[in-house]
């Protein structure tokens, strides 16, 4: 079988150590990224192709971002790849400890179709620069993406480090079958369980990015105006297919309609009268999802959008108002551009609504400018990360880790918390030998409590 060809191809390759040199990791990313920048035509159609992505779009989205990993990975590999001091106790003095981080072997990165180019070759940048082999399995819902990524990887990287496996759940579950040493996948949570039980077999490490429906909350004391504006901004990129794209809105009853007003006004700035003819406005992926997002329509009062058009898969971007919060529209990752807007009186009112029974979103949006309700927030709502007066910001770039939490994943990437994703920290204890204290070796002479007392001394921190 092919996929199981490519692994033992690429064990036998990491098996080499050729992948753990410095100038190896090196040299594997300046060639990825000239490739990106090589391919940058042909990625660019295959997203405008498969989403409807503007050039800009697919760029300031996708492209630039996997970019921006390579230049910032490039510029910290050898302090990444330094040995970290660690203390030793007394009880094996004189003594050095250390932890050096150590590629896991070969990693399989299974991504999805919403950021096709982003989510599959940002966590590809950190497994080459932690020093493994990799298999790549592109999503199928974005086939001419997938297509010009494998030819991308084909021309650029010998298929002993790095491969694509083309297809649907069944290529998945047929490379599921075979070890790997870690396994990374972005997707929905209902395949995240499928993904860990099949590592479990194998005892397979796993980093898990997966979806939920990622609130926010606009208080009364906000920026209104701005936080519509951005708000609108993260919902509607890429037509609400956005894993961390706000998923409802709860606004202080006071400001709801200054908030509904301002969103109104941004989406008609953004993508004019007729969003189905703006450049800047995606397509919903496939009929299945195109109707699923159909459905939710009747789950509330729609005051702005609500146009749709099955041969073009275009929805337009819809605000609903009068939603229940038991509804499919509040109860599912609604992952397209409806947004229901719910009102509330009190902050507790708000807060005691994530916390009844949902699950942690991968995200969490507070606009306030007063402290104390940001902190409040904060203690009281879970979620992987949070932007405090913005919307999408905190996972783009390299400094902060991104990651969920509970049902929205499990670990995290971007810059070094990525090269960590795709490494093993290795603990390494180096003894000197010009002195042997021998009190631990048998016969024993002390008593139990000499030897507590001994050991607590020996073993202090
Ligand atoms: P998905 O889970 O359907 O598919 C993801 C990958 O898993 C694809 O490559 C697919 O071929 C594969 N797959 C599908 N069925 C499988 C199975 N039974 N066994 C093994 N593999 C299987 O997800 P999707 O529809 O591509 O993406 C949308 C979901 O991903 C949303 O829930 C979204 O929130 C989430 N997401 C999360 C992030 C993140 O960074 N946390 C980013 C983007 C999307």
């Amino acid at each position: 079988m092919i996929s199981a060809d490519t692994v033992h191809r690429q064990r036998a390759f990491f098996e080499t150590g050729a992948t753990g040199a410095l100038d190896f990791r090196r040299a594997q990313l300046q060639k990825f990224s000239a490739a990106l920048e090589r391919h940058e035509a042909s990625l660019l159609a295959a997203l405008q192709a498969d989403l409807h992505k503007s050039p800009c779009q697919g760029y300031t989205t996708e492209l630039g971002l996997v970019q921006a990993e390579l230049r910032h990975a490039l510029k910290n590999l050898r302090r990444w790849t330094a040995i970290t001091r660690r203390a030793t106790p007394w009880f094996v003095a004189p003594a050095r400890g250390w932890t050096q981080s150590e590629p896991f072997g070969v990693a399989l990165v299974l991504g999805p179709w919403n950021y096709p180019v982003q989510l599959l070759l940002t966590p590809l940048v950190s497994a080459l620069a932690a020093g493994n082999c990799a298999v790549l399995k592109p999503s199928e819902l974005a086939p001419r993406t997938a297509e010009a990524i494998t030819a991308m990887v084909a021309e650029t990287f010998a298929p002993e480090l790095i491969s694509v496996v083309n297809g649907g759940a069944d290529a998945a579950t047929a490379l599921l079958n075979e070890r790997f040493d870690k396994i990374f996948f972005t997707g929905s949570t209902r395949v995240g369980r499928v993904v860990m039980a099949a590592a479990a077999n194998h005892l397979t490490p796993v980093t898990l990015e997966l979806g939920g429906k990622c609130p926010a909350i606009v208080c009364a004391d906000a920026a209104i105006e701005q936080a519509a504006r951005r708000i609108a901004w993260g919902k509607f990129m890429n037509a609400g297919q956005t894993c961390v794209a706000p998923d409802f809105v709860l606004v202080e009853r006071g400001v709801r309609a200054a908030f509904v007003a301002a969103l109104k006004k941004s989406l008609r700035e953004f993508y004019a009268e007729d969003p189905s003819r703006s450049p800047d406005y995606g397509r919903i992926v496939n009929a299945r999802h195109f109707d699923r997002l159909v459905n939710y329509l009747r789950d509330g009062k729609i005051i702005h959008g609500g146009e749709h058009d099955a041969n073009d898969l275009f929805l337009a971007p819809t605000i609903l108002t009068d939603v229940s919060p038991e509804s499919p529209v509040m109860q599912e990752e609604i992952f397209g551009p409806i947004l229901p807007v719910l009102e509330y009186d009190r902050l507790d009112d708000a807060l005691a609504l994530l916390l009844c029974g949902r699950p942690v979103p991968l995200a969490l949006y507070v606009f306030t400018n007063d402290r104390a309700t940001e902190a409040k927030v904060l203690a009281e709502a879970r979620s992987g990360g949070v932007c405090v007066n913005d919307v999408v910001a905190h996972m783009i770039g390299t400094g902060l880790p991104f990651g969920g939490l509970g049902e929205s994943g499990l670990g995290a990437y971007h810059g070094r918390a990525g090269f960590e994703a795709f490494s093993h920290q290795r603990a390494v204890l180096r003894r000197a030998t010009w002195l042997d204290t021998p009190f631990r070796y048998p016969p024993q002479t002390l008593s139990l409590a000499g030897l507590k007392r001994a050991l607590n001394f020996l073993l202090r921190g």
